[in-house]
């Protein structure tokens, strides 16, 4: 229950955080997302120069290096990730997480996915 005592508002936030969540998954499994290996797409930026402005990697940012490598993320990355997923990434791991059909897999993707989009966006550099 909420401070008005409606268990029907908290069933709804609930509801909300969860689509919100699955968006995001969604929009990042069809490539409808802003990192600059797609974004660069749409606005003509030179495949070279597609570099991740998050980190000093000095890497494409892609998926792969959103998902599992940026240094950016890590916090998030720990929270939401297993330690296997976190140390020595690789793109065997990507797919695994990716086609996951554990719910709670694919619940913390999907959270780590919408909130690190939110904190990227709220560092535009
Ligand atoms: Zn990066």
């Amino acid at each position: 229950m909420d401070q008005t005592g409606c268990p029907h508002i908290v069933g709804t936030k609930v509801y909300s955080h969860i689509r919100k969540n699955k968006i995001a998954f969604t929009r990042f499994r069809v490539s409808s997302h802003d990192l600059l290996i797609e974004k660069g797409r749409h606005f003509n930026i030179n495949r070279a120069d597609r570099l991740c402005i998050y980190c000093h990697m000095n890497v494409f940012e892609n998926e792969y290096h959103f998902l599992l490598v940026c240094p950016f993320y890590n916090n998030l990355r720990k929270l939401y990730f297993k330690p296997y997923f976190c140390h020595w990434p690789n793109k065997q791991k990507l797919i695994t997480l990716m086609t996951s059909t554990n719910k709670i897999t694919l619940l913390n993707v999907s959270k780590y996915i919408y909130y690190a989009f939110l904190i990227r966006s709220s560092n535009t550099l």
